[in-house]
């Protein structure tokens, strides 16, 4: 006898049609404003980052590699693993790079490729992108960019910037499934990729996944495409593209500037100054003498998304996460109203009142 299971939407799904595997692909190439190709790969977005650095490197080729969390160092060490030259550019402790090192370090020296992380939501700093892209473009070095927080948080214009590779997930901004994740590839960096001595037979070739998928008119994917993924990335994608995607980016936007006001309302101070935190988290630096460990035992019964940054002084700033479905108005003075209570539990003077109305300030519709 056979057995006869009752049916399971999330287990007995039809394969997701090939062809529609190419148009995924060409829908994040719109979000991404490019028209190099754009790869689906099949793992989370780490995947594709270590697909990424492993592709490029090569012994003789040199990385200027910049450093703002742990996803840069990693970064570093899969390059510097495939044999490239690494010079690790540091950034101070839960701030953005400086400009000017940026600028330094690539008069001092040649190299092939510059890589860094967009926006961290581990730490909420936003990098200054397309001053970056304008050094990187003027040293004639590829451009590397782990876009997989900001997309849909922040602008990323991937040929207007002139980014060569630009790595992606849908699981922060975009509200999606984290099992897959895509990244862009330029003509420029596909040269280096398919130079000789390219790693192949291996789950984190992109030359493989070329020859493989690209090719071959962007079928199915190579191995067994994970219909439950593609489907779900499907519907991550349909979902952003009827909210719209500037609409998207207004929306963290505006949860970014609401939670900023409403942490100064409380009295508190935002770890990095606007221009350059990130729309996705928000960080604030506790008073003195308030202990992170018990705000974040007072907090925890109201489930807020607020815990420690990572970072510098983890031990005494805090982060707001306001990404994705959390880019709202109910979360983000959620959050604020439950730190406000903790600071007061704490023994702290918060201003609920005014921290409301500051956040409310920013979701008032716009007078005509
Ligand atoms: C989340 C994130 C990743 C990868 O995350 P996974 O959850 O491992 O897919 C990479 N880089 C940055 C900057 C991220 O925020």
């Amino acid at each position: 006898m056979t057995p006869n299971p009752a049916a399971h939407a999330l287990l007995d799904l039809p394969p997701f049609p090939p062809e529609r595997t190419g148009v995924l692909a060409d829908r994040l190439g719109v979000i991404l404003g490019t028209r190099h190709d754009v790869l689906i790969v099949q793992g989370e977005a780490i995947v594709a980052l270590e697909a990424a650095a492993t592709s490029l490197a090569r012994p003789g080729l040199s990385a200027l590699n910049i450093v703002t969390s742990p996803y840069g160092d990693w970064f570093g060490q899969w390059l510097a693993r495939g044999g490239c030259a690494l010079d690790n550019l540091v950034a101070e402790g839960g701030l953005p790079i400086a400009l000017d090192r940026v600028e330094q370090a690539l008069a001092e020296k040649s190299y092939d490729i510059v890589a860094l992380v967009h926006a961290e939501s581990a730490s909420g700093i936003l990098n200054p992108l397309p001053e970056i892209a304008a050094l990187a473009k003027r040293a004639n070095a590829l451009l590397v960019v782990d876009a997989v927080a900001s997309v849909g948080g922040h602008p990323l214009d991937v040929d207007a910037l002139g980014v060569d590779i630009a790595v992606i997930g849908p699981q922060k901004a975009l509200s999606g499934s984290a099992g897959l994740s895509a990244l862009s590839v330029s003509p420029a960096a596909w040269a280096r990729i398919l130079a000789p001595g390219a790693p192949t037979l291996s789950a984190l070739s992109l030359a493989d996944l070329k020859h493989n998928w690209l090719d071959k008119g962007r079928g199915a994917l190579p191995g067994m495409p994970s219909a439950l993924e593609l489907y779900a990335l499907d519907a991550a994608l349909t979902r952003v593209e009827a909210e719209g995607f500037q609409t998207l980016l207004a929306r963290h936007r505006r949860a970014a500037d609401a939670t900023r006001a409403g942490l100064l309302a409380l009295g508190l101070v935002p770890f990095t100054a606007p221009a350059s935190a990130s729309n996705l988290t928000s960080a604030a630096a506790l008073p003195a003498g308030v202990n992170i460990a018990d705000i974040l035992q007072t907090l925890a019964p109201f489930a807020t998304g607020i815990g420690p940054s990572i970072g510098a002084a983890a031990d005494r700033v805090l982060r707001l996460n306001h990404t994705g479905l959390n880019a709202d108005f109910a979360p983000v003075l959620a959050n604020i109203l439950a730190l406000g209570a903790g600071l007061r539990q704490a023994g702290h003077k918060a201003d609920l009142d005014a921290a409301s109305a500051a956040v409310l300030t920013h979701y008032r519709p716009i007078p005509a």
